[in-house]
Order: structure tokens, then C-alpha cells, then sequence
């Protein structure tokens, strides 16, 4: 239920939940003239295939991006690449391999699934590995500011004391109780609890389990931390102070914290501007009811449910359903009715194409309205579904009593186009039909023309066992899904 209902004809703006005030807000872009939109999205860690959870979040950040595009925005997307982290190092360690040939793999493997997934491409997609640079520098600026330095192991950290002196807030996006925590004076590792909070890395001194990963650096050889990677890198494509930051929840502690820390004690944002001004995150994935685990066999990577024969398209519509801060319920039943509702939407499109032909639309745009001012509400996206499956039916109802004509039909497509041009799961095309398939219904073709119905027949069956049936069409006969 959208949170406020206003009298009809005034519009509500588009708003977020904003974690770092904890209330939903209107959106306004920090763009005097209120166009551009600078939006980073953590990406993936590329030590191991991105799996479902990841991927949640992941089509969250495309929604959002395709969303505020549909709104009028000029969005510009950076998606950075952690290619260097405390898991990476250990896993290049195991698999006895390079750096970039290791990561390599992963990170081609993650573009694929983002395309499979109907992800539009980041306008960047920075890697950690090639802005050391700024690393290094940012580092430098806040040891000059006092709020870095070097310790006796040779690594550098952060100094949440000297941040706090200076009048800043250590913990925004979570509360943090600095007297019920536990004495502990630094941390190393880029994962750490909240209770341990502690001075954390910024430069790593080079470690003998670092074996040949590492750069030269004003504090002598090593590598950056986790958290300033994200800070270097968004600020510099995006400047010190942008619009919106996104991640999974999981990250807004430390990581988020961080990077809040690290980039306003590094100063450098105009006057009474944030580091970011709306920080969105989305909520958990179980799977089956649980929590992903590898031994509870619930843990899924893209390809896994590519090879149980779901397509991408399917996969990220089940991910569409939820609102981003529910957690959601992702299970192999609803995969199947993922198939079965896009199968009517598909059905739908089909026959108002085969209505409209070439008329021209005529300006009805009650789907788009309808679906808009559910998005706008903090992306109530059941609300658009809802608008969009009330819309299925109307458009049946009345294809089933011929009372459609041509231009409306075209219109109906016309409103569908620009809502999927937000959803992206895809008007349905020859290409979900498996090429074996086509095959098939072409070689029963050829057995008819031929009067071989013994052949066609048998054909026919195969189909039918592999659960596909031939339905003929004014445009020839085309292979559906049982
Ligand atoms: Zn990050």
C-alpha cells in the first residue's frame, strides 16, 4: 500500500528510504538543474561466482538505475570491481595462480551473468587493482588531516578518535554504543563486527601469506584496504560528494561506515554536502526458508539455476517481486511461477502484436501512471505488478470479447514497452524458444509438407515430452511451452 494517499490529480514525488536519516525522502539530485544523478553500487568481489543473494542486490541497483531513467534522469552508474581483498589474496594463494589471471575468470563470469540477468551495463565498472593511485593518495590526505597513521606493524589505519575529536560521527548508517564495546585497539581484517569496532586498515604492510600481491606505497610496500578502495574509486568518478550509494545490507557495516569516514575525513565536500546524500540498501535472500549454506544445499550461483533449465529472464523477475528492504524468499516453486506469470504477460504481448500490426498508438498511458506512482513510493514495486497484472487481465478480457481495436492494441504495447523498459524481463521473443526446439516444429514442417504424418506425428511426441506443444498461427505454426 503506497504510505500516503493525496487527493486525486496531485502527484506524489519520487522518494526513497534514505538509511542514513532512517526516513523515506523526496529525491532530489544534488544537479543544480536537477538532470544528472551520480549512483555507485558496490560490486562484486571477484574471488568466486556472484550467487543468487549477490544478485538481488545486484538487479535492485538496475532497477533503480532503469528507474530513475524512466523518470527523465541522466544517470551516471559505477559498479566498481574489487579485485584485491583479504578473501582474493587467499584464494590466489590456494589456486597457486596470478592475480589478474584469478580474478580474470570471475570477473568475466559476473559480466556474463549480468547480461543472462538483463542487467544494463554500468557506464563504468572501475577495478581496484588500477586506481592504487588514488588509493595511495586519499590515504595521504587523511594522514595529513591527523586522521590516519602508521602503526608499528607498518600498515596504516584510521583513526576513529581523531575523527570523533574533529567533530564527526563514527556510526550513521548503524548505532553504535562506544562505551559497551570491547577494547580493542585495531583491526586488520576488512570483515569485523560491530562490537569490535576498532581502528581499521587503510594500508596493509605487505604479509608473507601476501606472497608476490603487492604495490609500492609512501608507507612501503602492501595493499589498500576494502573499504578505501570504495572511497577512492566513487569519489573520483563521481566527485566528493554524489547522489546515491547502494549496496546489500550486509555492507553497511563496516564497509559503509567506512567509507562514510574515510571520504568526509578526507574533507573535500562543498559545504553542508555529504559524502553521499541518499544511501540505499537492499535486505536479505534465503533460500527455501533458510539461509544460504553450501552444507544445507540451498546455495545457488547463476549457473546452477540456468542448468535446473530456468532462463535469466525468469531468474531476475522472482528477484522483482519482493520490495528491496524485505527480505525474500527465494525457492525453486517459485521459479516455476515466475515461468508461469511471465508465460501470461508473454501471451498477452503476443496477441495484442498480432492486433495492433502497424496502427499507431493513440496516447493512453493509465498502465504507465498507475505503475509510476507505485515506484515512486520507495520503489513499492508489488504495487507495479499489481498494475501490471490488473492490466493482463483487462487487455484478455476484452481481446476474448473483440472489443480491442488495432490502435488500442498498439497503445497497450506502447505502455508495456516503457514499463519493461524498467523491468527489463523482455517482451517474448523466438530466441526463449531453445534452438532443438526450432528444430523440431521446422523438421514436422518439412515431414507435413512431404505428407509424412507418420513422421510429423512422431515429432509432434517428442515435442510434447519435452514439454513444448505446436500451436498454428496465421504466421505459421510456433512452438510454446507447456
Ligand atoms: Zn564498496
Amino acid at each position: 500500500m503506497p504510505a500516503l494517499t493525496l487527493a486525486a490529480g496531485l502527484k506524489m514525488p519520487l522518494r526513497f528510504f534514505n538509511t542514513l536519516t532512517r526516513s523515506v525522502q523526496e529525491f532530489v539530485p544534488l544537479d543544480p538543474s536537477g538532470s544528472g544523478v551520480g549512483m555507485y553500487c558496490c560490486g562484486p568481489t571477484v574471488y568466486d561466482f556472484a550467487h543468487i543473494g549477490n544478485w538481488r542486490t545486484f538487479v535492485f541497483g538496475d532497477l533503480v538505475r532503469r528507474y530513475l531513467e524512466f523518470k527523465g534522469f541522466s544517470v551516471q552508474h559505477v559498479m566498481n570491481i574489487t579485485d584485491i581483498d583479504d578473501k582474493i589474496i587467499k584464494r590466489v594463494g590456494e589456486a597457486k595462480s596470478s592475480l589478474r589471471e584469478f580474478t580474470g575468470k570471475f570477473e568475466s563470469a559476473f559480466f556474463d551473468d549480468l547480461k543472462t540477468l538483463g542487467c544494463l551495463l554500468p557506464h563504468k565498472t572501475p577495478r581496484a587493482t588500477e586506481h592504487i593511485e588514488e588509493i595511495t593518495g586519499l590515504i595521504e590526505k587523511l594522514m595529513s588531516r591527523g586522521m590516519a597513521y602508521r602503526a608499528t606493524d607498518g600498515s596504516v589505519y584510521f583513526s576513529i578518535e581523531k575523527y570523533r575529536e574533529a567533530g564527526r560521527q563514527y556510526g550513521q548508517l548503524v548505532k553504535l554504543n562506544f562505551d559497551e564495546m570491547r577494547a580493542t585497539e585495531r583491526v586488520r581484517n576488512d570483515e569485523y563486527e560491530k562490537e569490535a569496532v576498532a581502528d581499521f586498515a587503510l594500508w596493509k604492510a605487505r604479509a608473507p601469506e601476501d606472497g608476490e600481491i603487492f604495490w609500492p606505497s609512501p608507507w612501503g610496500e602492501g595493499r589498500p584496504g576494502w573499504h578505501i578502495e570504495c572511497s577512492a574509486m566513487s569519489m573520483k568518478l563521481l566527485g566528493s560528494s554524489f547522489d546515491l550509494h547502494l549496496g546489500g545490507e550486509d555492507l553497511m557495516f563496516p564497509h559503509h561506515e567506512d567509507e562514510i569516514a574515510q571520504s568526509e575525513g578526507a574533507g573535500g565536500q562543498p559545504s553542508g554536502q555529504r559524502f553521499v546524500k541518499y544511501w540505499l540498501h537492499g535486505a536479505h535472500l534465503l533460500v527455501e526458508g533458510k539461509k544460504m549454506s553450501k552444507s544445507l544445499g540451498n546455495f545457488f550461483v547463476l549457473r546452477d539455476l540456468l542448468g535446473k533449465g530456468f532462463t535469466g529472464r525468469e531468474i531476475r523477475f522472482l528477484l522483482l517481486q519482493a520490495h528491496y528492504r524485505e527480505t525474500f524468499n527465494f525457492t525453486l516453486d517459485g521459479l516455476q511461477a515466475a515461468k508461469a506469470a511471465l508465460m501470461r504477460i508473454d501471451e498477452c504481448v503476443t496477441k495484442l502484436r498480432e492486433l495492433a500490426g502497424t496502427s499507431a498508438a493513440n496516447g493512453d498511458s493509465a498502465l504507465i501512471s498507475q505503475f509510476s506512482d507505485a515506484l515512486d513510493d520507495d520503489l513499492n514495486i508489488s504495487g507495479g505488478w499489481g498494475a501490471i497484472f490488473d492490466w493482463v487481465r483487462e487487455n484478455n478480457r476484452r481481446l476474448a470479447e473483440n472489443s480491442m481495436n488495432a490502435s488500442e492494441a498498439a497503445s497497450a504495447l506502447a505502455m508495456w514497452n516503457k514499463v519493461d523498459a524498467v523491468l527489463g524481463v523482455g517482451a517474448p521473443t523466438e530466441l526463449d524458444v531453445p534452438p532443438e526446439i526450432t528444430a523440431l516444429v521446422e523438421q514436422r514442417q518439412a515431414a507435413r509438407k512431404a505428407k509424412d504424418f507418420k513422421r510429423a506425428d512422431a515429432i509432434r511426441d517428442e515435442l510434447k515430452s519435452k514439454g513444448w506443444v505446436i500451436e498454428d498461427t496465421p504466421k505459421g505454426p510456433k512452438a510454446k511451452q507447456l
